[in-house]
């Protein structure tokens, strides 16, 4: 083998993998990264000392698999959803992306197909195709939003087995109705995936897919600790949906999948939900400042509902890029033509990203 490595083409692929690019969103060492959405802010202290017991406590069990049906932090979950859900219809794993790859893997693979209303969450193609599904795109009105009727009828034609609706949508920000949800719904005999990442930092008086469930077997709510937890790297995400539909992704999980150290930590946090969710009015400020100063500056703000805005009227968004990160901010070129999108950061982030732009000349 002498340490020579060879080419991906020369390595007995499967077929249906070749040619694919792995999802590498950069992570450079800038001193403002704005790039994935993460939250910016930090744990709490307290929350993290209390985090820190817990796994310390997890630890002198480690020798021992961890409980395989994480009942704990389900119950944790069914408590922090509330809508009367229970235990039962409660699902998590390593971050939203795993999750929802078991849905995919239960409902999807070869011979499958998967739904999405482009542009959309970049990961969902990527997790349809590695289980060996094929990816189907829909389309989205100019302005991203897309309404009952064209929805429906667009799920109706295409017939998939797991559609995907980004509620509100990454990478545009775009709030999506429940009219849209409902009526997707009863198009498809599919499986429906509401993807919530974004739900705390919609407006407080907005109802969740989550009031959608009862009666709907066929319906799937995604969340993720990632966002509005600031929990990113400690990889936890979930969903609730009937008890039928986690019978079924027990079907395809890795035995013990959640680690004792993961659900321990995840447990605790979710002790501290009003101190972690803290910062969320905090970056919903920053959030709707850049909106206000993007658009002062000649710059074509799209609306959020989420941590994040996608803006248009950039002249050469890789250009805009490039000049951000010599400026030591990185945000993210999602491949929208005359478009970039910029994470909410805490208020010294949120001015340097602005000043900096500010500085260089991009508007077309
Ligand atoms: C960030 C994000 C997720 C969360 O992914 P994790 O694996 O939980 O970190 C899920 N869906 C969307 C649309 C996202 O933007």
């Amino acid at each position: 083998m002498g340490g020579v490595s060879s080419s991906l083409d020369q390595l007995p692929l499967r077929d249906d993998l070749r040619g694919l690019k792995p999802y590498g969103a950069p992570q450079a060492p800038l001193p403002v990264a704005l790039n994935v959405n993460e939250n910016t802010h930090p744990v709490p202290q307290e929350v993290a000392d209390d985090i820190l017991d817990a796994v310390a406590q997890a630890l002198r069990d480690v020798n021992r698999y961890p409980d395989r049906e994480f009942t704990d932090l389900r119950e944790s979950f069914a408590d922090y959803l509330g809508h009367g859900l229970t235990r039962d219809e409660i699902w998590a794993a390593n971050g939203s992306n795993e999750v929802l790859q078991h849905v995919l893997q239960a409902f999807a693979g070869p011979g499958r197909t998967a739904f999405g209303f482009s542009p959309t969450y970049s990961m969902y193609p990527l997790l349809a195709r590695a289980t060996g599904a094929t990816w189907v795109a829909g389309e989205r009105a100019r302005d991203f939003v897309v309404d009952a009727e064209s929805a429906a009828s667009q799920v109706a034609d295409a017939s998939p087995d797991v559609v995907f609706l980004c509620a509100p949508n990454n990478p545009t920000g775009t709030p999506m109705g429940l009219d849209v949800i409902e009526a997707v719904y009863d198009a498809t005999d599919g499986v429906v995936v509401v993807d919530e990442a974004y739900f705390e930092f919609a407006p407080r008086d907005e109802r969740s897919a989550l009031t959608l469930l009862p009666g709907r077997e066929r319906l799937i709510v995604s969340r993720t600790m990632s966002k509005a937890f600031a929990f990113a790297g400690a990889r936890v995400g979930y969903l609730a949906a009937d008890a039928s539909v986690i019978d079924a992704l027990r079907l395809v999980r890795l035995p013990y999948h959640l680690s004792a150290l993961t659900q321990a930590a995840a447990v605790a946090a979710l002790r501290h939900a009003p101190t972690m969710l803290h910062m969320v009015d905090e970056i919903i400020a920053q959030r709707d400042r850049i909106s206000a100063t993007l658009d002062a500056l000649g710059y074509d703000p799209h609306e959020s509902w989420t941590n994040f805005v996608l803006f248009g009227n950039v002249d050469d968004p890789a250009r805009t890029w490039q000049d951000l990160y010599d400026r030591g901010v990185l945000i993210r070129d999602v491949g929208i033509p005359r478009h970039l999108r910029v994470s909410a950061g805490t208020e010294a982030e949120t001015t340097a990203f602005l000043d900096a732009l500010a500085s260089i000349d991009s508007k077309a």
